[in-house]
């Protein structure tokens, strides 16, 4: 007998029909007469019951029935009488697959801290709120695909190990085969990567763009999705050292046109996992709603979760300059309040956090994309703008997140892009190949990078970006 999955017997009854579920218990409880096992295969957040009556289970052939355990439960489907569940299954053999030591299992059926389940991430996905997280990242995984599928790009594998440090230097991985006891060292005492792996010096990437960049040039338009590493110590709940990243790269797009793509995609996700993950969905807007009670009044959201997320996927986003934000900041009250960490005095100046969800948050309400920043504070691929001071570059900011989206049109005067190169230090001839699409039929072009942990956690509602990809990597922690 095959089995059958929880998700297709809830979602498509046949009733007084044999059928095999094989799936973990979650709880069991019971009289003298009769026992229910609450089981859950991971294929959709609800539970099955399991009805094992006493005349043909004896309380010795149950006792392996525990929570965390795995069984195999053959019986027949029956219309419900408890409340809770429209079916449950009678059972009529029950095997076990895999016992769950009770003393020793540390998933048990009560409320656990977030900080507690990333100590047991091997077992975390067991647990209600992460398989309904972990459902969801794949949804949104599949949605982002067929976002750009439809829309003709190609789906690019930028290499994971490079040998260009162009884009922050500092803030990389290093990946190396030398015997770090016995570095070896040339005449001026630096260290000599000749017999290193791959000749030189190499890192793990930060980004694919510079690549994603070469494709856009070949066919025309071209999008990334693949795991990014950033060495960067900011232990916070919106960095991760390795993390994936979204870099969808077009020719011929303006930054108009990269800015409307970019909406138009966080929409289309939003949308996606609205209409196709409701069951998660409900879930994880409940548990919002009971986090939300903790909190200080002030420090509640505004809306519950589903509403932001019809309210994002239905809104147009606002859409402002740089200068004209710095304008807004200046003025706003915790400016002149001195409540801003980092106080916004002139322009020029880097945005923090603060200030981007200040924008959002208190002042615009809705989420909004800054353009034409500093030439200073933005990368050196960046279009510059007729202005001299400014580049075409764009951050989309989120309520309760921030950035979101980081992005540009690219320079593609061969000039004026090695004239910045030079600018900000960058050895020129690292770049050779990056600097040829500027030789060979240049064109505009644009593109941007979404962190796929920054948006899960937005849909998902969950507040720290270790409790949304399986197994984060922070400073001092890669454990599992
Ligand atoms: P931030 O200022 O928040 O550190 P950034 O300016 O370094 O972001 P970009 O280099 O523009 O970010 O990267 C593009 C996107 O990748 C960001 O908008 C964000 O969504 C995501 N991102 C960047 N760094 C991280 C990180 N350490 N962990 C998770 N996501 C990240
Ligand atoms: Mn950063």
């Amino acid at each position: 007998m095959t089995r059958t999955k929880i998700a297709a017997i809830l979602h498509n009854p046949t009733l007084n029909q044999q059928i095999l579920v094989k799936a973990w218990v979650r709880t069991k409880r019971g009289n003298k007469n009769v026992n229910f096992i609450a089981l859950n295969d991971g294929s959709t957040i609800e539970n099955i019951q399991v009805v094992a009556e006493s005349s043909l289970f004896s309380d010795e052939s149950l006792k392996d029935v525990t929570t965390g355990a795995c069984i195999a439960v053959k019986g027949t489907l029956k219309a419900s009488q408890g409340a809770g569940q429209s079916v449950e299954l009678e059972a009529e053999s029950i095997e076990i697959l895999g016992k769950a030591d009770p003393e020793t299992y540390p998933l048990q059926p009560k409320k656990h801290s977030l900080e507690f389940l990333r100590e047991i991430a091997h077992l975390r996905p067991r647990s209600s709120t992460f398989s309904a997280v972990f459902r969801i990242r794949h949804q949104l995984s599949y949605a982002v695909h067929t976002f750009f599928h439809q829309k003709g790009f190609s789906y690019i594998h930028t290499p994971i190990i490079t040998a260009s440090d162009a884009e922050g230097a500092g803030e990389m991985f290093q990946v190396t085969t030398l015997d770090l006891n016995k570095i070896p060292k040339d005449e001026a005492g630096k260290i000599d990567f000749k017999n290193d792996f791959f000749g030189r010096q190499a890192n793990l990437t930060v980004s694919g763009q510079l690549e994603g960049e070469l494709f856009a040039m070949a066919l025309g338009e071209i999008y990334t999705f693949g795991p990014t590493f950033r060495a960067e110590n900011s232990n916070t709940a919106r960095h991760l050292a390795e993390f994936w990243m979204i870099e969808p790269e077009m020719a011929f797009y303006e930054l108009p046109e990269n800015m409307a793509l970019a909406e138009e995609f966080l929409k289309y996700l939003i949308s996606y996992i609205l209409e196709n993950c409701k069951a998660d969905l409900d879930f994880l807007a409940k548990r919002f709603e009971e986090e939300e009670k903790n909190k200080k009044q002030e420090e509640r959201a505004e809306m519950g979760l589903l509403e932001k997320l019809e309210f994002v996927r239905s809104n147009d986003f606002v859409k402002l300059t740089y200068t004209e934000a710095i304008e807004i900041l200046k003025d706003s009250k915790p400016n002149k309040k001195g409540q801003f960490k980092y106080p916004i005095e002139k322009w020029g100046s880097d945005l923090q956090s603060e200030h981007e969800r200040f924008l959002v948050e208190k002042h615009f309400k809705k989420p909004v994309i800054l353009y034409n920043y500093p030439k200073e504070i933005k990368a050196f691929y960046m279009k510059q703008n007729p202005d001299n001071t400014t580049v075409a570059a764009m951050d989309v900011l989120f309520p309760g997140i921030g950035e979101i989206i980081g992005g540009s049109q690219r320079e593609e005067n061969l000039e004026k892009l090695s004239h910045r190169i030079k600018e900000v230090g960058i050895e020129e001839h690292a770049l050779w190949w990056y600097l040829d699409t500027r030789k060979f039929g240049a064109c505009p072009h644009s593109g941007f990078g979404l962190g796929f942990e920054r948006l899960m956690l937005f849909i998902t509602g969950m507040s720290n970006i270790r409790d949304v990809i399986p197994f984060p990597r922070t400073p001092q922690n890669a454990d599992f």
